[in-house]
């Protein structure tokens, strides 16, 4: 049994109206911990599992690390998750309310992964946010739930970090023969590492992230990504924090539904109608999800405000 839900299919009025065409969400914000991550870390737990591996450690302060935690939870396995001092506490929270074991540990995410790896022995799994073809296979997932109710759309629209979703994305369209489905991928600027790395022909680094998007923060992407992008029809788009912010606000408003800016990323293309929409009709958009919530939102009121 999956770890994962089939998430539902929403046809969206307000986003359909704003890009005068057919938008449908694939609602991967309802997954238990809070983001599609599940899907692929859920994979690979069960399968590292199967191996006899005796613990789960990974070195994530967002979603990947509560998806880790709830795995190990739900397969009965502990897990280790070391997250760096700037992960929030309401991240923190919800790591420690599935029963894995937290440590915060340096500044910055190479510290605590650093002493994540240090604690690898062999009978351990190390469970990377997005490199890992375990993690791709899993995210497919979505693409296989979306053909067994769907004709093809003409587009998926998506969010990239490391490119571990977009990764188990084409797999995903490959394997139900869907080759020539484009993705639009969207980034925030200051986190755009996939447009760059394609508008270079080389898989750039950027020298740091100063996108407010963190859960897309990865400064290069995974090289399946990178090489997947010249062979896969897709578009890059780059969308300021401001108008990822503002899809988040308008989101919640249409949608009742909170997300954070990296999903606000993908979402502010058809709320804006951006200019890459424009050969495609029918788009099926990845509502990620995610827990880091957009507390600088302009005007926006969150619950954790008072925890720091
Ligand atoms: C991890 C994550 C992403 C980016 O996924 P990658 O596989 O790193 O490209 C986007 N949105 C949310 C909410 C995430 O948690």
């Amino acid at each position: 049994m999956p770890l994962h839900l089939n998430s539902p299919l929403l046809d969206s009025e307000p986003l359909s109206q704003a890009s005068h065409r057919r938008i449908r969400l694939k609602l991967d914000i309802l997954q238990a911990p809070g983001s599609f991550k599940i899907r692929g870390i859920g994979l690979a737990c069960e399968s590292y599992a199967r191996q006899g591996k005796q613990r789960f450690i990974a070195s994530s302060g967002g979603n990947a690390g509560i998806a880790v935690a709830y795995a190990g939870r739900r397969l009965g396995i502990p897990a280790v998750v070391v997250v760096p001092q700037s992960t929030p506490e309401p991240a923190r929270e919800r790591i420690r309310q599935q029963g894995a074991t937290l440590i915060v540990h340096g500044a910055a995410w190479h510290e605590a992964n650093a002493l994540a790896q240090s604690l690898l022995t062999d009978t351990d799994a190390f469970i990377h946010p997005f490199d890992d073809p375990l993690l791709w296979q899993g995210h497919a997932s979505l693409i296989d739930e979306l053909a067994a109710c769907s004709a093809a759309p003409d587009a998926i629209v998506l969010s990239v970090g490391g490119g571990g979703l977009y990764s188990g994305v084409v797999e995903g369209l490959r394997r139900n023969g869907w080759d020539k489905v484009a993705i639009i991928a969207a980034e925030t600027a200051g986190a755009d590492s996939f447009a760059r790395a394609i508008a270079a022909g080389e898989r750039i680094a950027l020298d740091a992230i100063t996108s407010v998007a963190t859960s897309l923060g990865a400064r290069q992407v995974c090289e399946q990504a990178f090489q997947l992008s010249r062979q896969h029809p897709t578009r890059p788009a780059v969308v300021s924090d401001a108008a990822a912010l503002q899809a988040c606000e308008r989101f919640l408003d249409d949608h009742r539904m909170l997300v954070e800016p990296a999903c606000g990323a993908a979402l502010a293309l058809p709320y804006d109608n951006a200019q890459v929409l424009q050969d495609y009709q029918d788009i099926v958009l990845i509502v990620c999800g995610g827990v880091i919530l957009p507390l600088n939102a302009p005007g926006s009121q969150s619950p954790h405000n008072d925890r720091g």
